[in-house]
């Protein structure tokens, strides 16, 4: 083939827009029945999907990014770079974030007012799908804030389940009209002990274990003494779900108890140096007598596992979400690369290879953002076999796509301004947390049993 009648506006292989043979610009010529049917408007990609969403989905979705960018993205290369606080300390950057999310309404949009922020017009769609359509645009700004952020929504999840219209109206909307008033307030969730990361995710793995947090029965309330570990925003929370045994009984009698910090006897022994999302801190939490009263058993008692259970089915699926996001950032990364770096006096798109390789992330971030959307739609009631699919299955793609970036930036990608290795490592985390991804396969399976053992089971997947 002649380059000769390409104009300059054409990549390597591939005709101009204009040519005779190019289809796109001729679909418009075809009679209007046909063109009904096959004539598009072509958008930018991510334009596209906003105005495929409800109209009030829609507009969450561009306040989201609008917030990502104006107050996540610019803070993330120096959050990421700070050095390591001690508990209860809060990088400035980081506070000027709470404080704007919190007035923005990012803090308390589980529920409409008088308790939160949730608009009247989002109210018709599940709950899960707005904070899927958030987290993955606070994920594509940054990793550490979004896990920041995230991760309150996690604490009082626990709360809003417990169905009970006092806990929602004492200790929701005082958390939620703090962070709108400008005053974070943050929660956070509290299962992990030094022995059970897999063991406060999974039944089988839970019946033998010991429990590690326990609760001894005092006048008025309960003492907790033992150590969770892992705990995100647990340096900063001021309101903790916190998963404890009763006494001389095992895993069947969690229960959740809702602490609040400061608390005599509660300390924030340390937080980790982790590998990414250094926004967000991972911290030792000790419990020491720590006194809960009656009032503050959240769900009742022996509720604890199954509260855990529930939360855990609805956060699964925004923790997919996070790997749509970090693959969207990945993507528009390589792409940008591929546009503006030259190699043997070409652009890197102009390669053909590059191209496929771009292709197939673009496909890949578009494929489990369908996955998401598709389950996040539907999780009014979030099944658990759905929520741990879309949360293994996004999160692993998603490092596949960050890896394919990392390759195509080579040495480049490797430079800390570059991001894609920030972008690589905060993935990695996402694989990690919520139960591992092979925990996640293994309670997709845990929730179908009941089908696959079924006399004559219907084996439809
Ligand atoms: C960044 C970050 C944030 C976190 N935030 C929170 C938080 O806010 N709150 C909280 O409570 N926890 C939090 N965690 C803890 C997290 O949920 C646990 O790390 C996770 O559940 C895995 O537990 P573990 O690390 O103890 O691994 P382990 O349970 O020790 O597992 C070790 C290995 O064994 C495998 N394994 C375990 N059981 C089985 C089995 N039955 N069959 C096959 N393989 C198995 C696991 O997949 C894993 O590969 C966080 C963790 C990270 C990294």
């Amino acid at each position: 083939m002649s380059t000769a009648i390409l104009s300059p506006a054409h990549l390597e292989g591939h005709l101009a827009f204009d040519h005779p043979l190019s289809p796109r610009s001729h679909l418009a010529d075809l009679p209007a029945l046909a063109r009904a049917f096959a004539h598009y408007d072509a958008r930018d990609l991510w334009e596209t999907d906003t105005r495929r969403l409800p109209r009030p989905l829609g507009r969450l979705r561009r306040r989201a990014r609008a917030f990502a960018e104006a107050f996540i993205a610019p803070a993330s290369a120096e959050l990421d770079l700070a050095p390591h606080l001690p508990p209860g300390q809060v990088h400035p950057a980081a506070q000027r974030v709470l404080q704007a999310a919190g007035r923005d309404g990012w803090l308390s949009y589980f529920l409409p007012a008088p308790v939160g922020s949730m608009g009247l017009s989002c109210a018709l769609h599940s709950p899960i799908w707005q904070c899927s359509l958030v987290v993955e645009e606070f994920a594509r700004a940054c990793g550490g804030l979004m896990l920041l952020l995230s991760a309150h929504h996690l604490g009082v999840m626990p709360l809003i389940l417990s169905g009970s219209p006092s806990v929602i109206w004492k200790h929701v909307r005082p958390i939620y009209q703090s962070n709108l008033r400008g005053k974070p307030h943050l929660a956070a969730f509290a299962i992990t002990e030094p022995g059970a990361g897999s063991d406060a995710e999974e039944g089988h793995g839970a019946a033998a274990y010991r429990p590690g947090v326990v609760a001894t029965r005092a006048p008025g309330g309960w003492k907790l003494n033992g150590r969770k570990v892992y705990i995100s925003g647990g340096d900063l929370a001021q309101s903790l779900t916190v998963f404890a045994a009763l006494e001389g009984e095992g895993m069947a009698s969690w229960t959740c108890f809702l602490v609040h910090a400061p608390a005599p006897g509660f300390t924030v022994a340390r937080t980790e140096l982790k590998m990414g999302m250094r926004a967000s801190g991972a911290a030792e939490l000790e419990f020491r007598d720590v006194f809960v009263p009656d009032g503050h058993v959240i769900g009742g008692l022996r509720q604890g596992w199954v509260l855990n259970r529930a939360t855990l089915n609805s956060s699964r699926i925004p923790v997919a979400s996070m790997g749509v996001g970090f693959a969207a950032a990945a993507t528009e990364i390589a792409l940008q690369f591929a546009l503006s770096y030259r190699l043997g006096g070409r652009r890197l798109i102009d390669y053909q290879d590059v191209q496929m390789h771009l292709a197939t992330m673009v496909a890949e971030t578009r494929a489990i953002r369908s996955l998401v959307w598709q389950e996040a739609r539907h999780a009014w009631q979030p099944r658990q076999l759905f929520a741990s699919a879309a949360k293994f299955h996004a999160t692993d793609r998603a490092q596949v796509v960050a890896e394919m970036a990392m390759d195509l930036l080579a040495d480049h990608g490797a430079a800390h301004e570059a991001r894609i290795e920030r972008v690589f490592r905060d993935i990695r985390l996402t694989r990690i947390f919520e139960g591992t991804n092979q925990i996640n396969r293994l309670s997709l399976i845990e929730d179908w049993q009941g089908e696959l053992l079924a006399p004559r089971a219907q084996l439809g997947v």
